[in-house]
């Protein structure tokens, strides 16, 4: 199958690539770089020896979007170029709405007009917003707090409308929980330019002496240790959940939401103590406020997902930290200071 991947030199989009790649398919890239870095590409290639042609476009410049699909003429499009910090969403909120729903809408009406009738779509568990009721099930009422969840929610809409407007549209849309770890291989992982926002990259980061300790937002919550709670998933099982996505999408008309998660919640302290079990390397940290727009608890029923994809969440805490600390290691240190 002939494969686009939006954002493919991303964190998540180069697993995606890498699994297409290993499958058989056919894949291009297509990425503006605005948070990541044309190289990964070798990496993808060194991983699978294979190469893909890559395109450095802006999902947000419709008409160099609509030239490229017309070139490209991909028969399903994994969608996970956008952005993802909500901290800078609350900042630049129309600019979220212009990069995540604009940007999506523009990539919906180009695969319009060449005939591209399947996209899967990298959405959030953020949609949900403060969770009423726990495990999360994806017919749990959406109210996301934060522009980055709006803009997903709105993007998410979009393509609902799209399928809608069409009998031979398929679209599946993956409410991913809090990916983490990198390929078994250590040379494709995940690298936020800048200070991390989220808790893994910023632990890795600690460990590898990057940062002087980890800051914990937060130990009066209502929860087991006091620290907020997540359903931390591994990249490698992310991405299987993909592939099975696709093949769901290849017999299902119109538009299917399903939560990627384990089904199982860790608190921040559970994830230094299983980060230092598995590396035998401390991580000092303070405990600070909370982060304002924080929740304390959010984990995913992930029933529907292994129902109707066939798929379950494989790889544990443990393994999702050796992975990330083995991708650490295989880094220049002064490279990223
Ligand atoms: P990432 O920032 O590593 O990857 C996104 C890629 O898209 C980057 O390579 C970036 O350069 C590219 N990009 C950004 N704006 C673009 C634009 N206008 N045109 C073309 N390319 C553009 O992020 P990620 O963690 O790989 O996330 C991928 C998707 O998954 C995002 O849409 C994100 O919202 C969603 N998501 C991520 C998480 C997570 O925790 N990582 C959780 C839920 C949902
Ligand atoms: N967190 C933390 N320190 C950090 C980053 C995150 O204590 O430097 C906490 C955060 O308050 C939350 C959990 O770690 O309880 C996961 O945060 P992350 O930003 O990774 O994911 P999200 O909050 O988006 O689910």
């Amino acid at each position: 199958m002939q494969i686009l991947v939006t954002g493919g030199a991303g964190y998540i989009g180069s697993h995606m690539v890498v699994s297409l790649l290993e499958g058989g398919h056919q894949v291009a890239v297509l990425d503006n770089y605005a948070n990541s870095s044309a190289d990964i590409l070798k990496q993808v290639e060194e991983i699978t020896g294979k190469k893909c042609p890559a395109y450095e476009a802006d999902v947000t410049d419709a008409g160099q979007l609509d030239a490229l699909m017309a070139e490209i003429r991909p028969d399903s499009v994994f969608h996970f170029a956008g952005r993802k910090s909500v901290a800078e969403s609350v900042e630049r909120p129309d600019f979220y709405h212009q990069q995540n729903v604009v940007g999506t809408q523009n990539l919906l009406s180009a695969m319009a007009k060449c005939g591209c009738n399947q996209i899967i779509f990298s959405s959030s568990a953020t949609v949900y917003g403060a969770p009423e009721k726990l495990p999360l099930t994806e017919t749990h009422r959406v109210s996301p707090f934060n522009p980055y969840g709006v803009s997903k929610l709105a993007a998410e809409n979009a393509i609902t409308r799209w399928t809608d407007a069409a009998p031979e549209r398929r679209a599946v849309l993956l409410r991913y929980f809090n990916p983490v770890g990198a390929h078994i291989s250590g040379k494709i992982g995940e690298n936020p330019k800048g200070r991390p926002n989220n808790l893994f990259p910023f632990i890795v980061q600690v460990a590898a002496g990057l940062r002087a300790e980890l800051e914990i937002y937060g130990d009066d919550y209502e929860t087991p240790d006091g620290t907020g709670v997540r359903d931390y998933i591994h990249i490698t099982d992310l991405v299987e959940g993909h592939i099975a996505a696709l093949a769901y999408a290849q017999n299902h008309k119109g538009s299917e939401i399903f939560n990627l998660g384990t089904g199982k919640g860790y608190s921040v302290c559970d994830v230094v103590h299983a980060f230092e079990a598995a590396t035998g390397i401390k991580v000092p940290y303070q405990i600070k406020d909370r982060r304002a727009g924080d929740i304390a608890t959010c984990y995913a029923d992930a029933a529907k997902a292994e129902s109707q994809l066939g798929w379950v969440a494989k790889l544990g805490l443990e393994q999702m930290c050796r992975d990330g600390w083995r991708w650490q290691e295989n880094q220049s240190g002064d490279a990223q200071k």
